[in-house]
């Protein structure tokens, strides 16, 4: 049995993706996004980029042959090779020192072969079985941060390594992108790494599959994010509730409320003694959950009382005005290419209640030199409607105006009382009401409330990728669907905002 450094990988971002990457069906295994294609292709020009500042050797073995991979890297490093490239370094569980040994509970101990692929293994002075000189694993990320799965990984390169040359390299490094290098702590993480690594052993020997857990964060790019929400879809399972983190299902199932039933029915204030649950967490979970088991849209309160039902509270006057209904309104949309700091489109649609006409326009930075035009275009346009509410979704709007108005050094008169027109409907929604959704997206609530986007595939990621596309070839179809997407998002947010005004206006009506 070979334990690889990508398996440990995978089991730290999500145990249930290692035991399906073995064991699971591939046919149900979707092929990868465009974004995740394009981060795999960033990642390899980030490590070309890399690898040109250093004169390395690669081993010489046949693609696939990870034994006859290990002997030709130590052949390079008995020969004292200054940096190896693509490096295959192998050690049996039975060499290892204790107390990783220790720690598996495994009837084919001696079976058992790490196997690790670390970027660089670059010669440093000291002392091993090869000579007066030591190697020191090496990873390239595009990462920004060192994040703690690339740092356990380095710890369990450390640990063949150090079986391979009889020498503990004191040091692993990471090289990220627009930090360097960094060193990892490998004595902090060594008992980590360990631990992760005996738990998936365990796992995958006796074929354990890990419970489904859905979180955006985690499964938005797995290419078994459709298989794992169906399951997660037919258990019901509480990760599909907004507000469920994973520290807060470990408490839940300590609670033993694991069902959407049980938890609709839970005192909040069985929660709020936990941590994980602060400042009305707990009652926003519970309220959560009987949304979606009752399928209604329920008000969010501040306190619990007693009955969910019988704590509406008045919906203050502020909200009121910001959802109030002004004779022209504006929708705002922002498509960017974050990697490279651009915000490329601004999308506006004018609706103008007085003759009943909605307008959409479209500012595109068609070269990304033309960042600061369609600013301008931006301010003429929201200056020909001077008390229009702008609606818009999320708090990036807000932030990219204060961003470009001082990058491009814009008169404080002409963007700073801007912020003042501004709404966010998603902090309205989600102060307000609680609805039987997955998540507070523009596209989940619009879509709960019947919106469809022209295309079903198009989203910001994908968006990203059109907008790289277009800069490479040229072709203006792409241009076109990153238009028709901004247009949609802009008809969604009215969408919404005309539904919660309606709803907001009847609840105010009912309490009159
Ligand atoms: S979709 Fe999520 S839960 Fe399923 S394997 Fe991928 S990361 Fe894990």
């Amino acid at each position: 049995m070979f334990i690889i450094d990508s398996q440990l990988l995978s089991y730290l971002r999500c145990p249930r993706k290692a035991f399906l990457d073995i064991s699971g069906d591939f046919r149900q295994q979707e092929s990868p996004s465009d974004f995740l294609l394009k981060l795999i292709k960033d990642s390899s020009a980030f490590r070309s980029s890399i690898l040109s500042n250093y004169n390395y050797q690669i081993p010489d073995y046949p693609h696939g042959s990870l034994i006859a991979g290990a002997k030709a890297t130590e052949l390079l490093m008995a020969a004292g090779a200054d940096v190896i490239y693509k490096g295959v370094i192998m050690s049996k569980l039975s060499t290892i020192k204790p107390p990783l040994q220790h720690q598996i509970q495994s009837d084919n101990f001696l079976s058992i072969n790490f196997v690790s692929n670390p970027d660089l293994l670059i010669k440093q002075p000291g002392y091993s079985r090869f000579g007066d000189w030591i190697y020191i694993p090496t990873d390239i990320k595009l990462s920004k941060r060192p994040k703690l799965e690339y740092q356990i990984v380095a710890a369990f390169h450390a640990q063949i390594l150090a079986s391979v040359q009889e020498s503990w390299p004191e040091i692993g490094w990471l090289i990220l992108r627009n930090k360097g290098l960094y060193n990892v702590n490998l004595h902090q993480r060594i008992q980590q790494m360990q631990e992760s690594i005996s738990e998936l052993i365990f796992m995958l020997q006796n074929s354990l599959e890990p419970e489904v857990f859905i979180s955006r964060q985690k499964c938005n790019l797995c290419t078994w994010y459709s298989s794992c929400h169906a399951v997660a879809e037919t258990q019901k399972h509480l990760s599909l509730l907004p507000g469920v983190t994973s520290n807060r299902y470990a408490v839940l199932k300590n609670l033993n409320l694991t069902t959407l039933e049980s938890l609709s029915q839970a005192n909040p204030n069985d929660l709020e003694s936990y941590p994980e649950f602060p400042d009305g967490v707990g009652i926003q979970v519970v309220q959560q959950a009987q949304s979606v088991q009752e399928n209604k849209v329920i008000l969010r309160n501040g306190k619990f009382i007693g009955k969910l039902e019988s704590q509406l509270l008045p919906i203050t006057d502020y909200q009121l005005i910001k959802l109030g209904n002004a004779p022209v309104e504006l929708y705002f949309d922002i498509e960017a290419q974050p990697e490279i700091n651009l915000d490329y489109l601004h999308g506006v649609l004018v609706v103008d209640k007085r003759d009943n006409t909605k307008k959409f326009y479209v500012h595109l930075a068609e070269n990304p030199l033309d960042e600061e035009l369609i600013w301008s275009q931006f301010l003429d346009l929201v200056w020909k409607y001077p008390i229009a509410p702008i609606y818009h979704f999320c708090e990036y709007e807000i932030k990219t105006v204060k961003k470009l108005a001082k990058l491009y050094k814009t008169p404080t008169y002409q963007w700073q009382p801007l912020l003042n027109r501004f709404v966010d409907v998603h902090q309205v929604i989600t102060q307000n009401i609680t609805l039987p959704i997955e998540s507070y997206t523009l596209k989940n609530i619009a879509r709960w409330l019947g919106f469809e986007w022209r295309n079903p595939e198009a989203n910001g990621a994908q968006s990203i990728c059109w907008y790289e596309k277009w800069l490479e070839t040229g072709d203006r179809s792409l241009l076109d669907a990153i238009v028709i997407y901004n247009e949609d998002d802009c008809y969604a947010t009215y969408y919404i905002k005309e539904w919660l005004s309606k709803f907001l206006d009847q609840e105010v009506g009912n309490r009159e």
